[in-house]
């Protein structure tokens, strides 16, 4: 049976490791990362979302700086928020919830954030970091990813690695991570050709598609290691639902390590919030002791 990764164990662990930085940095220099999350309007899941993000930035000792606004914000209002969590010393981390209301351009407002303070890691000037192995700021789901095959995979080099999916926020942030570690890479997406034959090359196989049960138990050689991404809501017959991957999960018992869904990648992308936003602060203070 294949090891599962427990990502709900390695995310507590991680925080409780944050926790701990973040009240010696605090003694140390008197700093407190505070993180600002935006939420524009009233999406259910949003709001569950960053309700999450709010009680566990607390929970290791972060301030957090919430800013919800009305559905009927305007692009200016926005960007001039944006402006003013950039200027406030307070702030060292900016989050905006996504999805944002039609009105208002997204990525405009995501390149305006400092991308020092872009813990989110979608501003242009992070994804050049990321492409070139410059340091900077990494998305989180991608960074999660990599933090859970850490503790399966001691070296990477020349391992072959199957990406599936080719978003701007896991895919090709996760494809770019796997080759700095010295993997062969190969991004997959919807129109790719013969994707399980694909998959069965791979010593590594990161699916994040949003297509339940993707990927099957006879696309994945022995020995292989799945990080599933994906979050689907699966409808029962009988009425119910339950939350599956991307991952026929029940078929992988020749895998050698795999994460479930739920509990494996999910856990891990908040804790990797929280891990920016230390950085960030970190990162702050080194910079005006430097000045
Ligand atoms: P997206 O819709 O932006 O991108 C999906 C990608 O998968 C696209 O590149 C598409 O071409 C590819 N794809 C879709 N169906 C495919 C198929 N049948 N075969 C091959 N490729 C296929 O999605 P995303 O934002 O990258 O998210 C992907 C999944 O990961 C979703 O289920 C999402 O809910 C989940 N997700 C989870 C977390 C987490 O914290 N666990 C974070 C982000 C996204």
């Amino acid at each position: 049976m294949p090891e599962i990764i427990d990502g709900k164990k390695i995310a507590t662990a991680l925080e409780l490791q944050i926790a701990h930085d973040v009240r010696k940095l605090r003694s140390d220099t008197g700093v407190e990362p505070g993180l600002a999350v935006v939420l524009v309007g009233e999406d259910p899941a949003s709001k569950i979302y960053v309700a999450r993000k709010i009680e566990k930035t607390n929970a290791v000792g972060m301030a957090s700086i919430e800013h919800h606004l009305p559905v009927t914000t305007t692009q200016a209002e926005l960007l001039n928020l944006i402006e003013t969590l950039n200027q406030d010393d307070a702030v060292h981390g900016i989050l905006v919830q996504l999805p944002l209301p039609p009105q208002v351009d997204a990525l405009r407002i995501l390149d305006t954030i400092d991308p020092h303070k872009d813990v989110d890691g979608f501003h242009p000037v992070n994804v050049g970091r990321l492409s070139t192995g410059t340091g900077g700021l990494v998305p989180c789901t991608p960074l999660g990813c990599m933090l859970l095959l850490d503790t399966v995979v001691r070296d990477y080099r020349g391992l072959k690695a199957v990406v599936i999916g080719k978003s701007n926020i896991v895919g090709k942030p996760i494809a770019m991570l796997l080759l700095e570690r010295e993997c062969t890479v190969t991004v997959t997406h919807i129109l790719t050709r013969d994707l399980a034959s694909i998959v069965r090359t791979a010593d590594i196989v990161v699916v994040a598609a949003g297509s339940p049960r993707l990927v099957r138990g006879d696309w994945v050689k022995p020995g292989a290691i799945v990080i599933d991404v994906g979050i689907n809501r699966l409808h029962l017959p009988d009425g119910s639902s339950r939350v599956v991957g991307d991952a026929a999960f029940d078929e992988l018992e020749h895998a050698k390590a795999v994460t479930p869904v739920p509990g494996g990648v999910g856990p891990m992308t908040i804790a990797c919030l929280l891990s920016n936003t230390l950085k960030a602060a970190t990162e702050r203070v080194a910079s005006a002791n430097v000045a």
